[in-house]
């Protein structure tokens, strides 16, 4: 039997490609598991989005070739690469990095299981070995039935609704490596979150490139005149959201990468009105200067950005929103950057990522002669993360005392409502509590973005809460 060992780099939307990769080798009857120094295959699914990512991707490439070298057992170990870097460097890889046996684009996960089976059969045959066709841009969107192995804890999943991007944002790669937008059907959704709630999944993450454009693009097949299509933005999410809400169980659903464009009223009227949505919303903003919106082509404006919050804010009590700027593009001139603190002190992010410009090759900022240097962008972001640490403390220390619903990670850990798994702070109980049920906590303490708990009704004198593992 031959066995694989799968490397997953970069974000959940990769990972659920890594998901179908694995899927469709148990499917076959192949044998994955963790120890690639085992493994008859080792596969490492890469990310592309910017320069530190390709880096890792690299590293782990490189690591995986030599571990091989390294042992005897093991020269024959086949050695695949797939993902976003294989995907955008196409042409380039194979002859750059001869040690790889096969690499494979985002359209071709579902091909797998053929490709090592034609490695293996070359090796015997002893001839040429398989080519594989990558497409230039992606077209591949997964289904509710396609092959799929969750790699994630029992208690969440992740449900990639929509694939692609049609913004022009100057400082991406993302759409020239993952193609244009393409949304599953609602049906398709549901039926696939029916099938995780039912096997115990209690959350469920949306996520796509662009999840408020979900169905937009299914839509306007249908709509006819571009006035009815503008009257429809976000609303097709809506409908998602109400059709998930409505399915039995206890659980939460995401949403994880909206796009500002397109949220609506409706939208923000069925987050209030769907108790399985969680408050929370993930909305990357980047910047908020129109001089540096502008700049980036993110087709919204300073003020639609203002609107909007007030409108979530006022819509959806409670609501936890995320956000993630950039810092450094170029051009970015001290009163954009001064107008960006003034609006993260003013909004109050309750999660704030903050990344310095990255100069991707074959974006339109790379090209730009405006390019600020690496000292200044450091400044900034130290500068936006000193103010957004200071902002998280004062709202953590305002948790002290309340009672929170948490979702149960592992024995002390759990994530409120408001922490996406993965990226946001985690609530550290002075108790093991039952993993991957919901529990109520009471907050008693704050650690940098963390929160300190105790099950309610217990009493913090028998406490000690344990220290977080990083
Ligand atoms: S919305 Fe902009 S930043 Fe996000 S994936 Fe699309 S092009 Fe990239």
């Amino acid at each position: 039997m031959i066995s694989v060992s799968l490397i997953s780099l970069g974000c959940a939307k990769n990972l659920i490609d890594s998901e179908i990769m694995v899927g469709h080798l148990l499917a076959a009857g192949m044998q994955v598991i963790p120890e690639a120094a085992k493994a008859d295959v080792v596969i490492v699914n890469t990310c592309s989005f910017i320069d530190s990512a390709k880096e890792e991707s690299i590293q782990t490439i490189l690591e995986a070739n030599e571990q091989r070298g390294l042992r005897k057992r093991r020269r024959d170990q086949k050695l695949i690469v797939a993902g976003c870097m294989s995907q955008r460097f196409a042409k380039e890889l194979p002859g750059e990095m001869p040690e790889v046996d096969a690499f494979i684009g985002l359209d071709q996960v579902t091909k797998i299981v053929p490709l090592i089976e034609k490695l293996f059969d070359h090796e015997r045959a002893r001839g040429e070995a398989p080519v594989t066709e990558i497409n230039r841009r992606s077209t591949f969107i997964p289904d509710f039935d396609t092959p799929r192995f969750r790699l994630t804890p029992r208690h969440f999943a992740y449900v990639k609704i929509a694939e692609g991007c049609n913004h022009p944002c100057t400082f991406c790669i993302i759409p020239q490596i993952r193609g244009r937008h393409r949304s599953r059907t609602i049906e398709s959704v549901v039926r696939e979150a029916r099938q995780l709630v039912a096997e115990g999944v209690k959350e469920l993450n949306l996520i796509s490139q662009d999840t408020t454009y979900f169905g937009m693009d299914r839509w306007s097949e249908h709509a006819g005149p571009r006035a009815k299509l503008d009257s429809a933005r976000g609303d097709t999410l809506a409908l998602l959201l109400r059709e998930l809400n409505a399915i039995e169980g206890d659980f939460w659903i995401r949403l994880l990468y909206t796009h500002p464009a397109h949220w609506s009223d409706e939208l923000i009227r069925t987050i209030a009105e769907c108790p399985k949505i969680a408050r929370y919303v993930d909305m990357p903003l980047q910047h908020i200067s129109d001089h540096m919106l502008g700049k980036m082509q993110r087709e919204t404006s300073s003020k639609h950005i203002r609107d909007l919050v007030r409108a979530i804010r006022a819509g959806i009590p409670g609501i936890t929103l995320r956000t993630t700027f950039i810092v450094g593009f170029p051009g970015e001139t001290e009163a954009d950057f001064a107008e960006l603190l003034a609006f993260i002190r003013q909004t109050r992010f309750e999660r704030l990522g903050v990344f310095r410009y990255s100069q991707e090759e074959g974006t339109r900022a790379a090209k730009s002669a405006e390019q600020l240097p690496d000292k200044l962008k450091e400044q900034r972001f130290h500068a936006a993360m000193a103010l957004q640490q200071s902002i998280a403390r004062e709202l953590g220390t305002n948790e002290v005392g309340r009672t929170l619903r948490v979702l149960v990670e592992a024995p002390g850990i759990a994530r409120a409502m408001g922490d996406a798994p993965d990226i946001d702070g985690r609530v550290f109980v002075a108790r093991a509590l039952p993993v991957s049920e919901f529990a109520d906590v009471t907050i008693n303490g704050v650690r940098d973005y963390d929160l300190l708990a105790l099950p309610r009704g217990e009493h913090p004198a028998r406490s000690v809460a344990p220290k977080p593992a990083r």
